[in-house]
């Protein structure tokens, strides 16, 4: 199909939840993307920070495929060796001491939030239920990590709201008025990243940290975008010197197929029970197989290379005219610009590049596995973009 052919299938049917861009991609090679039409991309939005390979990675195919030429699917009745050893392998590299499956970073939140509930329920009895998330927080579009998104614009028209969940600025002194003797858990993100690429102050969530443990309040951290290499550590957390009670995460994870992950630290190790949580699809073994994959090749090595090309785009973009800030961690890079963000989305994807926006910034995530050439040429089409 061409893409007139596809854009008319999808206005007349489709769900019009998506103010889409006007490209359908066909194909691909590491970062360039090829689009129905034949025309060429350089990706600085991963799939929205989901193609950690890039796209057709000759390894992670051949894990996938080998795991589709045995069994796709079996249910979560049985055992399942991918499962296992991505659970090993997240463990391990992480100190968690068991993992949960989903198939979306919301969906990983919801086991997050169930599980620090339940422990509360287990340890104190009912009536301690609040979970605090931070304002200008995103964490997932299910009702629940909805009413924990803490932008008023998701809200409307969805009422009500699960209750018993409220909002704090990333301040203690904001925490410290929110959260209260009824707070079993507050949920960060170390790098927002849907409200514009902000990184939070580590001696903020230094301080959170320590206000929880006295507490005992379960510290989660939302690893779903800023997770799995992303930042240039496995996981973002690391960085601010903390230690999360629950840990999520999905996007990147499976480097292209749906799966999410909550990590259950020493405090939360045995919160559930058969029968408390489950899921159809989550850890499908196809994907599972893709995840083994990503995490096994996210070593050292291949962080310092990431945190190295983090360095290197972040130096090229701040000399760029038009550019007023550089802001986030890593591969997570936001753009403050002379230009309204979207306007720099939609001129870019024009002269063939891919960027997204965050609120009012730009935001690049792109593949961690992008080569210097296609960094350079979609940081010459910024220039351009950005220089009229
Ligand atoms: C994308 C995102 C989510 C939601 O993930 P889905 O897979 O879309 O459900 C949650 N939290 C953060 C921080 C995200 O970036």
């Amino acid at each position: 199909m061409n893409f007139e052919e596809i854009r008319t299938l999808d206005s007349a049917y489709g769900a019009e939840t998506f103010s889409r861009f006007p490209v359908a991609f066909e194909s691909g090679k590491g970062a360039t993307l090829t689009d129905t039409e034949g025309k060429q991309y350089i990706d600085f939005g991963a799939g929205i920070a989901v193609n950690i390979f890039g796209v057709n990675d000759e390894e992670w195919k051949a894990a996938v495929i080998e795991q589709l030429g045995k069994i796709q699917h079996a249910s979560n009745l049985y055992y399942c060796e991918p499962q296992a050893k991505l659970m090993e392998l997240l463990c391990a590299r992480t100190g968690a001491r068991r993992v949960f499956f989903a198939n979306s970073g919301a969906e990983a939140n919801e086991c997050a939030f169930k599980a620090a509930r339940k422990y509360s329920v287990m340890k104190y009895g009912e009536g301690r239920s609040k979970i605090v998330s931070l304002k200008g927080s995103f964490h997932g579009r299910t009702l629940f990590t909805l009413t924990a998104t803490g932008q008023d614009a998701f809200h409307k028209y969805f009422a009500p709201f699960v209750p018993d969940m409220d909002y704090a600025e990333a301040n203690m002194q904001d925490i410290s008025r929110v959260a209260d003797a009824r707070t079993c858990a507050v949920i960060i993100e170390c790098v927002q990243g849907e409200s514009g690429v902000s990184a939070l102050d580590k001696n903020f969530v230094k301080a959170l940290e320590s206000y929880c443990k006295e507490r005992d309040i379960l510290l989660i951290c939302d690893e779903v975008q800023t997770g799995n290499g992303r930042t240039g550590t496995l996981y973002a957390y690391e960085q601010y010197g903390v230690q999360p009670d629950l840990v999520t995460t999905a996007k990147g994870i499976a480097g292209g197929l749906p799966l999410g992950a909550c990590l259950f630290f020493h405090k939360t190790e045995h919160v559930f029970s058969p029968g408390d949580h489950g899921t159809t699809f989550g850890g499908n073994p196809v994907c599972c197989a893709g995840a083994v994959n990503v995490i096994s090749r996210l070593t050292e090595d291949f962080l310092l290379e990431v945190k190295g090309k983090s360095e290197y785009l972040r130096a090229k973009l701040s000399k760029l005219n038009g550019v007023k800030a550089v802001t986030g961690l890593g591969m997570m890079i936001g753009l403050e610009c002379d230009l309204p963000a979207k306007e720099v989305a939609a001129r870019c994807l024009e002269r063939g590049l891919l960027v997204l926006s965050a609120h009012e910034r730009v935001r690049l995530v792109p593949p961690l596995t992008i080569t210097k050439a296609e960094m350079d040429e979609g940081i010459s089409i910024l220039r351009e973009v950005l220089d009229r």
